[in-house]
């Protein structure tokens, strides 16, 4: 057992109309914090008001980007239970992203004790309508005031909740994504399988650039030939060729997504043909020119799934199924948001009872 002082708020916030949730807008009344120094190492766990904290301005992470984070979610059944979804993989990725950084490792179990103490707290902040959860962003900062180029010696690692709407609005839509042919996330020996802010900063001019073109995301090809497939957005990334579900093989610039892996684990239950392999944008442009580009989709744990309606690479603009969600991804869709919401057998022990 991990000792959490808990101090409540004496102010709690009004909370807002499901329908003006969105995502990531609004915080729940408590927070967990716990410190880190060097020799001390983690220390002074404790869930307090949700509110600002004093950072001083020389902080490595606001210098040198010395930071990871998290993004899980708790879901509140019919019989009003609140489940996690593989919460333990959320906490040894974080581990993973923090050796990557140099970033001491947390104590995963008491990580995720100190989460479920904070979902008990806030409870009454998940919200129970179809399509809804509890947003969890667990991350870490960098906190030593000094300028130096290294790894801080102190750090914070704190969560913040939000109840968040369902992503898309009556039901899962087709997206349309632009191939990104000048810029790259993340390159092999980089950071790209961390989850770490500065690929997100670096992906942000791309992501401009799709959507000043009618695009709502960008497709990521490798860094060195940009001839692979990598991500779409911040998700991964699957087509269905021919009958076969392909996704691009973790190879070290890929984020190793929680959905991901689920999708997979899914797919081989049902005895749908999967591969993890090199996947390169010339094998999608081809199998879309004979007719056997069948489905294509992004999964992570915002959207679960984003169904793919259109792609553009050059001067190629991609039809995919007419537009229309296809038969697998509405399956996957299904399947596993049934397994999240409690309203699905979970037969793969995924999901854990707050
Ligand atoms: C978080 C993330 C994903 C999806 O991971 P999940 O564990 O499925 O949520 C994919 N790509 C990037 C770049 C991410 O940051």
């Amino acid at each position: 057992m991990v000792h959490i002082k808990i101090q409540l708020t004496t102010n709690k916030k009004e909370k807002p109309a499901v329908s003006k949730l969105g995502f990531g807008n609004f915080f729940t009344d408590h927070m967990f914090i716990v410190d880190y120094n060097e020799g001390k190492g983690w220390h002074d766990h404790r869930i307090t008001p949700y509110g600002s904290i004093f950072i001083d301005p020389a902080a490595k992470v606001f210098h040198y980007g010395q930071t990871v984070f998290e993004g899980l979610k708790a879901y509140s059944t019919i019989d009003e239970r609140v489940l996690l979804f593989r919460p333990e993989r959320n906490f040894s990725r974080l581990n993973a992203s923090n050796e990557r950084l140099c970033i001491p490792a947390i104590n995963e179990e008491k990580a995720l004790e100190a989460l479920k103490r904070l979902i008990s707290v806030d409870r009454e902040w998940i919200p129970s309508e179809p399509g809804t959860s509890l947003y969890i962003r667990p991350f870490i900062i960098a906190t030593d005031p000094s300028l130096g180029v290294a790894p801080s010696k102190s750090y914070q690692f704190i969560m913040i909740m939000c109840p968040v709407g369902s992503y898309y609005e009556g039901g899962i839509k087709p997206v349309k994504i632009l191939v990104e042919e000048q810029y790259v996330r993340a390159v092999e020996g980089g950071t790209g399988a961390a989850k770490t802010a500065g690929n997100y900063a670096s992906s942000l001019k791309g992501q401009e650039l799709a959507e000043k073109n009618g695009y709502s995301q960008t497709l990521w090809l490798d860094g060195k030939e940009k001839h692979y497939v990598e991500e779409v957005g911040s998700m991964n990334i699957f087509f269905k060729i021919n009958g076969t579900v392909v996704t691009p093989a973790l190879n070290g610039s890929i984020l190793p997504g929680i959905t991901r892996d689920s999708m997979i684990q899914l797919l081989k239950s049902k005895n749908i043909p999967v591969e993890e392999r090199k996947v390169s944008i010339e094998e999608v442009v081809e199998a879309y020119h004979n007719r056997t580009l069948e489905e294509a989709f992004g999964t992570g744990t915002a959207a679960v799934i984003s169904p793919i309606g259109e792609l553009k690479w050059k001067d190629e603009r991609i039809t995919v199924n007419n537009g229309d969600i296809g038969e697998v991804t509405q399956m996957l869709y299904d399947t596993l948001t049934g397994i999240q919401n409690g309203s699905v057998e979970d037969s793969f022990d995924w999901t854990m009872t707050l």
